[in-house]
């Protein structure tokens, strides 16, 4: 189908042959002095994590490591995670992230999974890693006293570019871990390669450029399309930062950031006052994140009222996008550019987009069009991705294929071949594509409640409920009943206005609009939605409720 590509762009890219290390060397060559992170009153300029990185991976090789050893960050966002990120991947090794929360028994099994020979944390670790088989701990945090202290680490040794061959297309960069919001979490392959190509995508699709070499061989992006038409330009950006550096989406987020010479400030926790107050003090250009964030920033009052002028751009992605929040955020921003993605962990990051550039077609409440060089189709559940496709406009599996697909799971041959099918990746998600090649996700697979042999969208039910004023929040999920499969149940937030609202007035409101086989059944007024860091509802903990 025909969709909209970047004006002025070609319709694939030049990907050059590098390894990741190579987005940071060609930042700190372009964009230097920059400030690349800031955080609690700490700043680090491009060409300072270019420096501490090469001591990291100095440091990395000194201790005995080798390419293709296994690296864990188990670090909240904060400016030691790109130095140690980019440290392991310059020194060959392949980097493994942890989320920072995870306790410390959890850790040990992710470790054991990943076959970690070094950790980088902040927490207290040592103790429960005594019977896993790791050689080396560094911490961040001084109460660790087991461990080696990063910052003496990354000092004692020189800041000399490593020389280790690293060949982008087989070598792993990431071991990156599924959020187990659905199941156990797989550990994730993806090489230099599919990390630096995802990366490109979405830099060039954000500032109207392509990949390029610098003198010294390294990527770089130039700008080619019309200063006019595209609202980011390259290392004049500046964000906030809460979208953690674990997860895919914000390690993607990292990488397009360096690449397109931005500055990013730190935040531990999200306040929303605190971050108005900063995106208004530092003259932020971009807003990116996952919809919790857009929603909580819509209900704050100083979001409406502060001169939030310099704002360009709002990205979202990792969880769908309410039609009510969008338009909300276009009233908010009316001259800027908002663009939902799509993405997973087994893609890199991402696979489509909403266009950035201004006379681009965006249509909210879809996740936009395939990037450079990605195809999309829609499968019938099961079916085979060459032969089975579906028509517009019809649910089905959504399945990729593109140079950012992973090379599989983790020491599990049989769930990949599950989701890997000659180049396409089954990604679990229920999405169909309109007319003019627009993805709109409908619901994971795992998701979907049958009633009497028919498929309920519990998305379908959540944008009615979101779209009434009485209620701030909302999830649905299904309560099994023997005889009909799953009734569905919706979790509530009221909003603080709604003072009358029932459980009645919510359940007429929503079964006036769907056919009986769609009615909700139960409403459950809570004080919150569970949500995981990186922005997803925590549906399982929902049904664990109900039982
Ligand atoms: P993860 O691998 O943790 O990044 O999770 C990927 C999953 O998040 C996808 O398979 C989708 O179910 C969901 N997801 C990501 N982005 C969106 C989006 N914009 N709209 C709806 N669901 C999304």
């Amino acid at each position: 189908p025909p969709s909209p590509r970047p004006p002025g762009l070609p319709t694939s890219l030049p990907y050059p042959d590098v390894p990741v290390g190579s987005i940071l060397a060609g930042a700190a060559r372009r964009y230097g002095d920059r400030v690349a992170f800031r955080h609690a009153g700490e700043e680090l300029t491009f060409s300072q994590v270019w420096e501490q990185a090469c001591r990291f991976a100095t440091a990395l090789g000194r201790h005995g490591l080798e390419r293709g050893d296994v690296v864990a960050l188990h670090l909240p966002n904060c400016p030691a995670f790109p130095v140690a990120y980019y440290g392991t991947l310059l020194a060959g090794a392949t980097f493994s992230p942890v989320n920072p929360l995870l306790p410390p028994r959890a850790l040990a099994d992710q470790l054991a999974d990943c076959g970690a020979r070094v950790v980088v944390t902040h927490g207290r670790v040592a103790e429960s890693l005594r019977d896993i088989d790791v050689d080396l701990v560094v911490t961040v945090s001084p109460r660790e006293t087991d461990a080696l202290d990063f910052d003496r680490f990354v000092a004692e040794a020189p800041p000399t570019r490593p020389e280790v061959e690293i060949d982008p297309r087989t070598d792993l960069a990431h071991l990156g871990y599924t959020g187990g919001t659905t199941g156990r979490s797989k550990g994730v392959r993806l090489t230099h390669r599919n990390v630096v190509v995802n990366a490109l995508q979405y830099a060039c699709w954000g500032s109207g450029g392509v990949p390029s070499l610098d003198d010294s061989g390294d990527v770089t992006v130039i700008q080619i399309g019309d200063d006019a038409e595209w609202p980011s330009r390259l290392g004049t950006g500046a964000t906030l930062n809460l979208t953690p550096w674990f997860h895919a989406m914000g390690l993607g987020g990292l990488n397009i950031g360096v690449l397109s010479g931005t500055s990013v400030t730190i935040h531990d926790r999200f306040d929303p006052r605190a971050y108005v107050a900063d995106a208004e003090r530092l003259g932020v250009t971009t807003l990116s994140g996952a919809p919790a964030l857009y929603a909580a920033l819509v209900k704050c009052e100083d979001f409406h009222t502060a001169d939030l002028s310099s704002v360009r751009a709002l990205s979202s992605g990792a969880a769908p996008m309410p039609t009510v929040l969008g338009e909300a955020l276009l009233a908010r921003f009316p001259d800027a550019v908002l663009s939902e993605g799509y993405g997973l962990t087994e893609a890199t990051m991402g696979v489509t987009a909403n266009p950035s550039w201004r006379s681009g077609t965006r249509k909210v409440g879809t996740v936009g069009v395939p990037l450079f060089d990605t195809e999309v189709r829609i499968v019938a559940v099961d079916g085979d991705p060459e032969r089975d496709t579906l028509p517009p406009n019809t649910p089905g599996e959504v399945c990729v294929r593109g140079p950012q697909v992973m090379q599989g799971y983790h020491n599990r041959p049989e769930e990949t071949a599950a989701v890997l099918d000659h180049g396409w990746l089954r990604t679990g998600d229920i999405g169909m594509l309109d007319d003019d090649g627009f993805l709109s996700i409908v619901d994971r697979k795992k998701d979907v409640l049958l009633y009497k042999g028919y498929n309920v969208y519990p998305r379908e039910l959540e944008e009615l409920l979101l779209a009434l004023p009485d209620v701030a929040s909302a999830a649905v999920v299904g309560r099994p009943v023997t005889e009909v499969g799953e009734l569905p149940v919706a979790f509530v937030v009221p909003s603080p206005r709604a003072d009358d609202v029932t459980a009645e007035s919510i359940l007429t409101a929503v079964n006036a609009q769907v056919p009986p086989y769609k009615r909700l059944r139960e409403v459950h007024f809570v004080d919150a939605i569970p949500v995981s860091g990186a922005g997803k509802v925590l549906k399982r903990q929902l049904r664990e409720r109900l039982r």
